[in-house]
């Protein structure tokens, strides 16, 4: 039953206290607005998404989280390197190389941890962030949303009122499902199992904390080993879903397989202690069709989600929470919340996530960094600009051409995200995220 003696009225709600719904929030709250902050879980609960890439600086210094981010325990990566499948490293991609600046080095996060740092970070910009209370829906007036059916951990229901509701509820789409305007891509379809290491191999130096992508043998799939504080390591194997999970067995089992795959991996681990059970993912490269709609937004991975390689998602979530708090602030001052002023950063999003996606489209078929290098030394520095996550600017262009000179005979530019998964592919989608027994979402 609904309680309406407890309906509230607030400028802006959020749905979702992850990186999206953090950062949104708090750029809202900074400006004076009233702002509510739902978040199912409570935390600290698990995420996966632990590799920072350097262009996150400026959002997290705007949200006042650098000296947290800088006296934190979260090892520091300077650099990403990728071994092929022949076991041959290519030479660091080092931030500070291409562009010395503070932002050149970066963080190798626990989730968890760095999930609870945001939010109450949020908390203390003003936001009212409420744990253990999840969304059930929105509220609609005729065509517009104004506000949110809640469900706190007792089972009350109440309504809230907002001028816009944010949805940042990452893969649970909350919005995206209701007004079915996911687009599954077309070109990405993998899946992941990975678990945690303690005692690892771990290189020394300004190298302790790069991510290092390695290729399997057969080059079906590829590593990432990424590590963390307390002398723990992240190591995840992705692969195409029909590869990696049909007609194999469980998931230590295809994990084993995998890493007998990749001796490279084999080696960096055969002195570990495993210290989690295995965890597995499917079916996460989507995108929205829509930004925004009549008093909605959609951010993060409630919008769109590409994939681990080049770890884009925290940056995503941070830069789409950006933009869309920057376009609510100047609406709510103008009192203008139509969908154009709600909406107005959806092209500059999706061309910088339209690079990061050719990208990674271009690695899964066939391209090879140390090759591209060689070939032209000169655009070594824009590959890097797309590595840090420096999306939004023409200049990162420059490299596609060259790329495509290199490609084999009949090879073509990878479909567009938009440009079409046959309906019965669409049918067999749902995102699902295995734990192992005892862990939190
Ligand atoms: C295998 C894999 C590896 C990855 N590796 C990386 C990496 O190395 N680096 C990187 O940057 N990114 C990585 N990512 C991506 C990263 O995990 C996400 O992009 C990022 O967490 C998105 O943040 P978000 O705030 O949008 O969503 P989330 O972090 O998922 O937060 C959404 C929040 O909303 C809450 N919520 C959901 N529904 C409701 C509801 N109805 N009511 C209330 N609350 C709700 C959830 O509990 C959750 O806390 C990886 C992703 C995958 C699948």
């Amino acid at each position: 039953m609904i309680d309406t003696s407890r309906r509230d009225h607030v400028d802006v709600v959020v749905i979702g206290g992850g990186p999206a719904g953090a950062t949104a929030s708090t750029l809202i709250a900074q400006q004076g607005f009233t702002v509510q902050l739902f978040e199912r879980e409570r935390f600290p609960r698990f995420h996966i998404g632990e590799s920072l890439i350097p262009e996150t600086y400026w959002v997290l210094q705007r949200l006042n989280m650098l000296p947290k981010m800088k006296s934190s325990r979260f090892i520091k990566k300077f650099s990403v390197q990728f071994v092929s499948a022949k076991g041959k490293q290519s030479a660091p991609f080092y931030f500070w190389d291409n562009k010395p600046q503070e932002c050149s080095q970066t963080w190798q996060v626990v989730r968890s941890e760095f999930d609870m740092m945001m939010l109450n970070n949020a908390r203390e910009h003003g936001v009212d962030a409420q744990e253990g209370v999840r969304v059930l829906d929105v509220v609609m007036d005729g065509e517009r949303v104004v506000g949110v059916r809640v469900q706190d951990e007792r089972g009350d229901v109440r309504e809230v009122h907002a001028k816009v509701v944010v949805d940042a509820s990452g893969q649970s789409g909350l919005l995206m499902n209701k007004f079915k305007t996911r687009i599954w891509d077309p070109q990405l379809n993998k899946g992941a199992v990975w678990t945690y290491w303690e005692g690892a191999y771990r290189d020394v130096g300004r190298d302790e904390g790069a991510t290092v992508v390695l290729q399997t043998e057969s080059r079906k799939g590829w590593f990432w080993y990424i590590p963390l504080h307390d002398n723990r390591v992240s190591v995840g194997v992705v692969a195409p879903f029909d590869y990696l999970f049909k007609g194999r067995g469980d998931h230590e089992q295809i994990y084993r397989e995998e890493v007998e795959r990749c001796p490279v991996v084999k080696e960096r681990i055969a002195n570990a202690k495993q210290i989690t059970g295995y965890f597995a993912t499917r079916d996460y490269s989507y995108r929205s069709t829509q930004v925004a709609g009549p008093g909605w937004v959609t951010i993060g991975d409630a919008f769109g989600f590409l994939d681990p390689l080049y770890s884009s998602g925290v940056l995503l979530a941070l830069k789409s929470g950006e933009m869309a708090a920057d376009a609510i602030v100047e609406g709510l001052q103008n009192e203008d919340l139509s969908v154009e002023q709600l909406g107005k950063w959806g092209p500059s999003l999706n061309q910088g996530i339209d690079r990061m996606r050719r990208l990674v489209c271009e690695y899964y078929d066939g391209f090879n960094f140390g090759a591209f290098v060689r070939s032209f030394p000169q655009l070594r520095g824009r590959i890097t600009d797309l590595l840090i996550g420096d999306l939004f600017e023409e200049k990162v262009d420059e490299v596609w051409g060259p790329m495509e000179s290199l490609y084999p005979e009949k090879k073509q530019a990878p479909p567009l995200w938009n440009s079409g998964t046959p309906p019965e592919v669409a049918a067999t989608k749902r995102t699902e995220l295995h734990l192992p027994k005892g862990i939190k979402p």
